[in-house]
């Protein structure tokens, strides 16, 4: 197995949030399903990959997802120099009538307003 088909692997299936389907990924790297499976055996192996029964039209496939945990940018916690309220709330969460929230949003609002 080629590197390069590891690689192309590794990045189609990072590409895609939702995941990949194992019977839909040997088709993408035009390669058999036989050595499809050797890619993803490495790939989980190495940690990158993992893989999770599904069913597609009844028929048992597998969807693979990347471990790899997303960065968030921290500013997008934040309205102006307000962090969301949400970072360490023990309240009892109802988000559509949470007026903790609401304050945080027009806060936001008017620092999108302001830039
Ligand atoms: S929506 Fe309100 S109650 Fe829910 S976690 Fe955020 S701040 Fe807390």
């Amino acid at each position: 197995m080629t590197d390069d088909l590891f690689d192309e692997a590794l990045l189609l299936i990072q590409s895609k949030s939702d995941g990949v389907l194992q019977s839909e990924l040997w088709k993408l790297l035009n390669v058999d399903s036989r050595k499809c499976s050797r890619i993803v055996r490495k790939l989980i192996d190495t940690g990158m990959v993992e893989r999770h029964e599904y069913r597609k039209n009844g028929i048992k496939t597998y969807l693979l997802r990347s471990t790899k945990k997303r960065v968030i940018d921290p500013s997008l916690l934040m309205a102006g120099e307000y962090l969301i309220p949400c970072i360490g709330c023990e309240r009892e969460c109802v988000v559509e009538t949470c007026e903790l929230l609401l304050d945080w949003m027009y806060e936001l609002a008017f620092a999108n307003f302001e830039e």
